[in-house]
């Protein structure tokens, strides 16, 4: 008899997929290097640490734990629609952005279509298309970033849905107003435009698109975000979508039910109240980002400009051995050969001791 070969089995796409690469937790490389002290700039977590309002509002959820979430998550999506001036029906929660991405892909992607999206995006969205058996088509990058025009001319007509992710990760490129507008101009409406805003909050605040307004005139358009970065909340798994109407009746058909947790949805509707706290996280992150800037410019080192909670440097040919390296001197940063940028490092703005930490380690590996 052969043997039993779980990977014969599969449909031809999960057949050729990765697991995704995380970064490296602190404890793992805690427990292998015998190291005391780490400082993990590698997954663009928030370094603040957990709002307070967010503890408190958690121990007092505890009690309830013993019941269902809320499955239709009444109070996070009033909050929600109340900030982004929508109907609550225009809102899809997820168990992090991730999820909503990988159910807006199950919903409206079947395996004769085409999905496109930039080089060096996110890797979640090669990802999920992948997942379903679906071509994906990545346009190349221009200066790292989304070639707008590219991707319009991507379009066949088998295109089904777009991914922009506007910061892009890992790259730290944004997109302008005007040049998605026009992007959205070009794109028939059957085909879904998927604009991912995970580091929205980051922007400054005249240079963000009104992106949520524009889902009147462009239905086929849908707008992710999460509480995983500025809202510090990545453990808890939490993100949204806002679309048409339309779009999310059919993603909760398939969304399920109980796909956030009643601590998540807790823990999201009080930070959205805590003002503070988001202050506080953007400010930190740009005196972090011109910290590392400011080091990259006087040892000569080029970076992709970021609009994101990290930054992209180029490190040259060697970058996987000194991100070892950084692991030995405990930094954790990213590689990100896996999205074709094989001589740059991501570094995750960190506290300014945490930036320290990572700027000395480079001093001592690099001179
Ligand atoms: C971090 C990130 C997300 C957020 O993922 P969650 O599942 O919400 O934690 C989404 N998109 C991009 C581009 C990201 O970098």
């Amino acid at each position: 008899m052969a043997e039993f070969n779980a990977l014969e089995l599969v449909n031809p796409g999960v057949k050729q997929l990765r697991p995704y690469q995380a970064g490296k937790p602190t404890s793992e490389l805690q427990r292998e290097l015998g190291l005391q002290h780490v400082v993990k700039l590698a997954s663009n977590e928030n370094p603040l640490g957990l709002s307070d309002k967010v503890k408190t509002a958690l121990e007092a959820e505890l009690t309830d734990l013993v019941r269902y979430p809320d499955a239709n998550g009444y109070y996070l999506k009033s909050r929600l629609a109340e900030l982004h001036e929508v109907g609550t029906q225009q809102i899809t929660l997820g168990n992090g952005s991730n999820d909503v991405l990988e159910i807006l892909a199950r919903t409206f992607v079947s395996d004769k279509d085409e999905v496109i999206f930039s080089q060096h995006a996110f890797v979640v969205y090669p990802l999920v298309t992948q997942a379903i058996g679906a071509k994906p088509v990545a346009v190349p990058a221009v200066d790292y970033g989304h070639d707008l025009d590219g991707m319009a001319k991507a379009v066949t007509d088998k295109t089904k849905m777009i991914f922009i992710a506007n910061p892009n990760n890992p790259t730290g490129t944004f997109l302008s107003t005007s040049a998605l507008k026009s992007f959205l101009d070009k794109i028939p409406q059957h085909i879904i435009v998927v604009l991912d805003e995970a580091y929205y909050e980051y922007v400054p605040e005249d240079e963000r698109a009104p992106s949520v307004e524009w889902i009147i005139e462009y239905p086929n358009l849908v707008v992710s975000r999460t509480f995983s970065k500025a809202y510090g909340l990545a453990g808890l798994r939490a993100g949204y979508v806002v679309s048409d109407e339309g779009v999310a009746d059919v993603l909760n058909r398939i969304r399920q039910p109980f796909n956030m947790n009643s601590l998540s949805l807790k823990a999201a509707e009080v930070v959205l109240d805590d003002h503070a706290y988001l202050q506080k996280a953007v400010e930190l992150n740009a005196q972090g980002m011109k910290q590392l800037t400011d080091f990259c410019e006087d040892s000569g080192l080029n970076y992709i400009p970021s609009y994101g909670n990290f930054l992209t440097i180029e490190v040259g040919p060697d970058a996987e051995k000194l991100y070892d390296e950084l692991l030995h001197e405990g930094v954790i940063v990213r590689p990100v050969g896996g999205y074709e940028l094989p001589n740059h490092l991501r570094v995750s703005i960190g506290l300014p001791e945490e930036n320290q930490a990572f700027i000395k380690a480079m001093k001592k590996l690099r001179g």
